[in-house]
């Protein structure tokens, strides 16, 4: 066992991709080090399945959400029930929620009017969101702006500017950093994670989607957050120890997870 613990803030533990494998990869991850995983909910389909999941694991959080990228499979009359869901359930936040300006024909206008029903939802039930953003953070920082919201959470796979991260961080969020710091072609990313406050960042998989360096063509998984943990040390100043428990940290109080 390492002399550190990490929390992995995005999993998609849930996806059927792990359903043969689930059990042995939450032992591989604990083994490697992941103390803790938040499993973000994307789709109102899937909830009961992330919410069962969860419920089997004592170290494994939960977040529902309607996912911007999967604008075709949700109607607004999931609204509704998503509300009743968050408040009746131990949820840590609401998501993955957010703006996905990348996919081809995306229609902004939708996405922001689900967005901010969303934002809404958190608001109401005082919990903080976790962000999906691509080519969108200006709308999504004006949008926060607009709504007034101040619950803050999680940016996650953080690719914006450091601008960007600056106006993210003072409006109380933490951003996401995750496999793409492999990557020695990620200068910006690398630029980034090796420069901004510790308190800042928290560490994600994004299992099984962004796999890391060298890891290309398979599944990612959990345990593989070690791997991102010490390619941040090699970024960064600090001691390993000091990474791994502020970063920790960061995610425990943000989604008031309670230490097992
Ligand atoms: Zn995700």
């Amino acid at each position: 066992m390492a002399g550190w613990q990490i929390i992995d803030s995005h999993c998609h533990l849930d996806f059927p991709v792990f359903d043969a494998t689930r059990r042995q990869l939450v032992k591989n991850a604990q083994a490697a080090g992941v103390s803790h995983i938040v499993i973000p909910g994307v789709m109102y389909q899937d909830f009961q399945r992330v919410i069962d999941i969860a419920s089997i694991y004592p170290h494994v959080s939960f977040a529902l959400g309607l996912h911007p990228c999967f604008m075709q499979k949700h109607s607004l009359s999931e609204l509704r029930p998503l509300a009743e869901c968050i408040a009746t359930h131990p949820v840590c936040a609401v998501g993955e929620i957010g703006l996905d300006f990348y996919i081809e024909g995306y229609d902004s206008v939708a996405q922001i009017a689900l967005l901010k029903a969303q934002l809404k939802i958190a608001k109401a039930n005082q919990l903080p969101v976790l962000l999906h953003v691509r080519k969108a953070h200006d709308s999504m920082l004006k949008t926060l702006r607009e709504m007034k919201f101040e619950q803050g959470g999680i940016v996650h796979a953080f690719s914006g500017s450091a601008s960007q991260a600056e106006r993210y961080v003072q409006l109380g969020f933490k951003l996401g950093f995750g496999g793409t710091l492999t990557y020695p072609r990620a200068n910006k990313i690398r630029g980034l994670a090796a420069s901004l406050p510790l308190e800042s960042i928290v560490l994600e998989t994004d299992a099984p989607d962004m796999p890391l360096f060298g890891r290309q063509g398979e599944p990612n998984r959990p345990e593989f957050l070690a791997d991102v943990l010490h390619e941040l040390v090699r970024l960064r100043s600090e001691p390993i120890e000091t990474i791994a428990a502020i970063t920790s940290t960061n995610v425990m109080q943000l989604l008031a997870l309670k230490s097992n």
